[in-house]
């Protein structure tokens, strides 16, 4: 299934799309503006996603970030792998949705990175898992994300709260999929202004899905909406104002979104 959380005369709503003649179509909406589980979902005439005000697509009680996730990356900055998952939060007011605008901290930070990430958005409450539990019936689906990063402030700090949590610093969306298989490899992408920056398959990934969740829901409660980014392919780089960053992800979408100063 695919859905998307967008503007409504009702306000945010969650909707499901269905391909109808080749155009995605919000079709179903969920009433309330809670993590549905759509059975209660009321058929509507078809809205365009295309023409739709799309939302961040859940409203998460927390943001979990996997950091130095594929090993190009892990080289490219000058770390050593890691052994087990290095994880981090992005706290909830770092959260903005398609063409919103990421604002540059252009008076703290002069170097602001974007970071293509799959990310996992669970779908059901979760703790302890089994070792050989399944974690898949804990998911609701995959969507893109854009870790923002001001890497002058990780190197300076030593720790990376600051660097990672700017207000608009999480873009996630545009869409919700349970239709692809990050295990068989996903293709994750960023473009700045059009230019293709990064490119790898999940498939790369040091740590899976499945060992991801697990460790997180060792330390956390995993709640319905929470989100887990699987971080980033090498090709980080640098945005400025005005450029327009777009995280590309196989099987989800293009999530975009422009790059503004701060006053
Ligand atoms: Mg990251």
């Amino acid at each position: 299934m695919k859905y998307c959380r967008f503007v409504s005369a009702e306000g945010p709503r969650y909707g499901i799309i269905e391909n109808m003649s080749g155009v995605d179509q919000i079709t179903h909406i969920a009433p309330g503006n809670e993590i549905p589980d759509f059975l209660g979902a009321q058929k509507v005439a078809p809205i365009p996603v295309a023409s739709a005000k799309l939302l961040a697509p859940v409203d998460p009680a927390k943001i979990v970030c996997v950091g130095r996730n594929y090993r190009d990356h892990v080289k490219e900055l000058g770390n050593d792998e890691p052994a087990e998952p290095v994880i981090f939060l992005k706290p909830q007011t770092s959260l903005i949705g398609p063409g919103d605008k990421i604002v540059r901290p252009q008076r703290l930070s002069q170097r602001v990175d974007y970071e293509a990430e799959l990310t996992i958005v669970i779908g059901k409450r979760c703790r302890n898992l089994g070792e050989n539990e399944d974690v898949k019936p804990y998911i609701l689906g995959y969507t893109c994300s854009n870790d923002v990063t001001t890497r002058d402030l990780q190197r300076k700090d030593g720790q990376w709260t600051r660097a990672k949590s700017f207000d608009t610093f999480c873009p996630v969306g545009p869409i919700v999929t349970d239709e692809i298989d990050p295990w068989a490899g996903v293709r994750v992408e960023s473009y700045v202004n059009g230019v293709v920056k990064q490119s790898e398959s999940t498939t790369a990934f040091i740590f899976p899905v499945d060992v991801i969740v697990r460790f997180c829901a060792a330390v956390m409660t995993l709640l319905p909406g929470d989100l887990i980014l699987t971080g980033t392919p090498a090709g980080i780089g640098s945005v400025v104002a005005g450029d327009e960053v777009a995280i590309t992800i196989q099987g989800i979408g293009s999530l975009k979104n422009p790059v503004v100063d701060s006053d």
